[in-house]
């Protein structure tokens, strides 16, 4: 029970967190900033998806299965209640058993989504998740913000259960909050924030459980303009306190960063730098556990990379793997 209150207090407050270890890095550069950016997959306003979302994927959505732990047959009563207390009832939640015949069938105990909701108990796929965050971006360049699950309505609908359809690694400055970058409201995003956007093992953890069970099937790790952490890595220096872990952990990216040069005018070292950091804890999350490389190698779950530009508000992919 420890371990899963953990879990929804990650799901809920920023989560400050440093990831020590390092990681492989497979993904090639991007050789220019911004909307710019050649390996972007949609650099202009109207961020139109890319046909290249849908290739590998071994099976459709929805067929995920709930884990074994949350399985009715095989948990005990208690516990399982005591679960729900905590979290909720997730879109995995399992059919109940077939009523006795010659009785009327129990109302399952399941969320309830209105039709107003998000996406209802259907999985969202990452190729839609990523057409939602960029179609939401476009909403907040342009000024046109839905703000259409902020209302006491959708408060209502989401007190009932969580459908997150994505979830973003993005960093704590103030100036990146996902929910309004991405013109999503109450319940859309499970969001995981730290300093220049690192992970450590409660990061992946809170990541497993927006997984395995929210069925969340896209994580983008977002990163961004001018980034303080990237560029306290990059000009070195003394750092104390905890801070040090922070840096530790951006620089195997900024020194890549440095190596490849890939400085062009349209991104220097430093926006080089930032995307290195993002697709090198793409690839971390990629490898860090069995919850998440089963569904990446099986095609239901993408791990991408994107960069927001601090000026313009313009959010564009900056990794995006083919499996
Ligand atoms: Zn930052």
């Amino acid at each position: 029970m420890k371990v899963l209150k953990h879990i929804m207090a990650a799901s809920v407050f920023v989560i400050s967190t440093t990831f020590l270890a390092g990681a492989s890095e497979t993904a090639k550069e991007p050789e220019k900033g911004g909307a710019a950016d050649a390996h972007s997959v949609d650099h202009s306003p109207s961020h139109s998806e890319p046909s290249s979302m849908k290739p590998g994927r071994k099976e459709k959505s929805g067929t995920k299965k709930p884990t074994a732990e949350f399985a009715h047959d095989i948990m005990p009563i208690d516990t399982e209640e005591k679960v729900k207390r905590i979290i909720g009832n997730s879109r995995h939640t399992p059919p109940k058993k077939k009523p006795v015949s010659h009785k009327k069938a129990p109302a399952p105990v399941v969320a309830v989504h209105t039709p107003e909701s998000a996406h209802g108990s259907a999985p969202i796929d990452a190729e839609e998740a990523v057409k939602r965050l960029l179609d939401g971006n476009r909403r907040y360049i342009t000024g046109t913000n839905s703000a259409a699950h902020r209302s006491a309505q959708r408060r209502t609908e989401v007190a009932k259960g969580q459908h997150p359809f994505a979830v973003i690694v993005g960093c704590s400055d103030s100036r990146v909050p996902p929910e309004i970058l991405f013109d999503q409201g109450m319940g859309d995003l499970f969001v995981v924030r730290s300093a220049g956007n690192v992970i450590d093992d409660i990061a992946v953890g809170s990541i497993e459980y927006a997984v395995e069970h929210l069925g969340v099937q896209l994580i983008m790790v977002l990163g961004h303009e001018r980034c303080g952490a990237v560029d306290a890595t990059l000009k070195g220096g003394a750092v104390g306190g905890k801070l040090k872990s922070v840096i530790e952990a951006i620089k195997p990216a900024v020194e890549k960063a440095k190596a490849k040069n890939q400085v062009t005018h349209g991104c220097d070292l430093l926006c080089s730098s930032v995307k290195s950091n993002a697709r090198m804890v793409a690839e971390k999350l990629k490898k860090s556990s069995p919850v998440l490389t089963d569904p990446i190698e099986n095609g239901i779950l993408r791990v991408v990379g994107a960069y927001y530009e601090l000026e313009s508000g313009v959010v564009s992919l900056t990794y995006k793997p083919v499996l």
